[in-house]
């Protein structure tokens, strides 16, 4: 038989279980109810034979003793009554003998005579000749060594071995039927606290077929394992819709964003090549083409920048890097651009700071946010840069006082493809990836960059960065 659900194997496994628990018990209890039946008659039979020892009468054995039975009924009560005796002398003649036995029905066995001898007393278990178990204790009397009686008291086993085949048939009836009863009951049972898991895997096969990442499990009151199974899976389904919905806007922004250029592209050869035209006009068609190819191999390049660090694998040295070295290297590559719009680049504060990472990532970082300052900073404006060693970390601070950022596109800043004003940034330029490759260039060295922004007074980002691990984790 094949259990290929959880609700049989349950089932299967706690009958088991209950099984062997049941057989175990009704065996324990089948002999150690036996035993105490036969010790409990051996022990009344020893009582009896006790009582008959004490009669003054032994000396005496060849004639009947009336009286037996009154004496034991007196002495022992009525439970006696279904006794039989025998006494014999000590050369093993029948003396005297109850009434109710009838002495050729079983002999005095050669084994407990040879014991009496020695004055040792025996049980024996016959089976006389009408089918009839009997139980007869042997019991020697001695006088100086010598045997000079020896009392036999039987009873019948009747009792005890109709008392143990209703056991029997007890036992062989009800624990199957407790088995049967409880592997239906189990499987009710496992059936109903399995049926969410039942409801999940349908949704979960919805989803999969239909392709519907809203569609959520219903999730029972109970906070129990399988509540926690199905939030646990309605998260999921919220971080993969919101993945999905973030690829879905990431390819259409990126083709959008290589459409834009193919078309100014196809556009200028179109008009360059509908009419004959002088060489100039040619030339400019083509600077104007070259801008284009330069525009998208930017966006290339840095489409691939966040596609390796979206895998994990964008390379990283980790070498000690000076910031300070940084910054300078930055500002002088940068200071050509801002001296066009009469921008001043201001050294505020330049404390020196070492952290673990790759320079040439940390360059470009620093090189994006700058460049974006003297980008969104109108002529004649002015660009602060502060670097302070804070112990656990360095802190850099890039300002300026150009456009500002609207409070309502500052959470989405970071995010791939986002621009505040579409044409100024591509007017620029610029991609709309800088600021997520800054990002991930942060985090990257397990540092975190903040953006504060008012429209009409200018820009700030913080950015701080462990100066080695021990210090990325305090951040964190
Ligand atoms: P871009 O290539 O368009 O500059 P970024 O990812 O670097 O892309 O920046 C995203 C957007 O954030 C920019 O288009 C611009 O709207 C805004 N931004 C970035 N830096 C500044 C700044 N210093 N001042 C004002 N706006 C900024």
């Amino acid at each position: 038989m094949v259990f290929n659900s959880i609700r049989s194997r349950l089932t299967a496994l706690y009958v088991a279980l209950l099984g062997i628990i049941l057989i175990l018990f009704s065996i324990i209890l089948y002999y150690f109810l036996n035993n105490r039946l036969y010790e409990s008659i051996d022990n009344s039979l020893k009582l009896s034979a006790s009582v008959v020892r004490k009669t003054a009468q032994l000396d005496y054995s060849r004639t009947p003793l009336p009286g037996l039975e009154f004496l034991f009924e007196q002495f022992l009560g009525y439970g006696n009554l279904n006794k039989f005796y025998r006494i014999y002398d000590g050369s093993g003649n029948v003396g005297s003998r109850s009434k109710n036995i009838d002495a050729s029905k079983f002999p005095l066995s050669q084994d407990a005579y040879g014991r009496a001898l020695k004055g040792e007393m025996t049980y024996e278990t016959f089976t006389v000749a009408d089918g009839h178990p009997i139980r007869v204790i042997t019991m020697p009397v001695l006088r100086d060594g010598t045997l000079v009686n020896l009392i036999q008291v039987g009873t019948s086993l009747e009792g005890v071995k109709e008392t143990m085949r209703n056991l029997r048939i007890f036992l062989f009836t009800g624990v199957p039927t407790v088995l049967l009863l409880s592997a239906l009951v189990g499987r009710f049972l496992a059936r109903r606290s399995l049926e969410p898991v039942a409801k999940i895997t349908h949704t979960a096969r919805d989803i999969a077929s239909g392709g519907d990442l809203s569609r959520r499990i219903p999730v029972p009151e109970v906070q129990d394992e399988i509540g926690n199974l199905a939030l646990t899976f309605n998260d999921m389904m919220d971080r993969l819709e919101r993945s999905f919905a973030k690829i879905r806007q990431f390819s259409s922004d990126a083709s959008h964003e290589l459409r834009t250029p193919l078309t100014v592209m196809k556009g200028q050869s179109e008009l360059g090549l509908s009419k004959l035209r002088k060489p100039s006009e040619y030339q400019e068609v083509l600077s104007s083409n070259l801008e284009e190819i330069n525009y998208m191999s930017h966006i290339l390049d840095d489409l691939f920048i966040l596609a390796r660090a979206d895998e994990g694998q964008l390379p990283m040295e980790t070498e000690r890097v000076n910031l300070v070295t940084v910054i300078e290297d930055v500002c002088k590559n940068v200071e050509i651009l801002a001296e066009e719009k009469q921008i001043e680049i201001k050294i505020a504060y330049l404390e020196s700071a070492e952290v673990i990472g790759d320079g040439h990532r940390l360059k470009q970082m620093v090189w994006t946010l700058l460049h974006n300052a003297v980008k969104y900073t109108p002529e004649k404006g002015l660009i602060k840069i502060t670097l302070q060693d804070l112990g656990d970390y360095a802190f850099l601070s890039i300002q300026d006082n150009g456009i500002g950022i609207p409070e309502t596109d500052l959470p989405w800043i970071f995010d791939r493809f986002y621009r505040v004003d579409k044409a100024r940034s591509r007017s620029e330029g610029g991609s709309g990836l800088g600021l997520s490759i800054c990002k991930h260039i942060v985090e990257m060295h397990n540092g975190t960059i903040e953006v504060e922004s008012k429209m009409g007074e200018g820009t700030r980002f913080k950015i701080r960065l462990p100066k080695d691990r021990a210090a990325s984790r305090k951040i964190a």
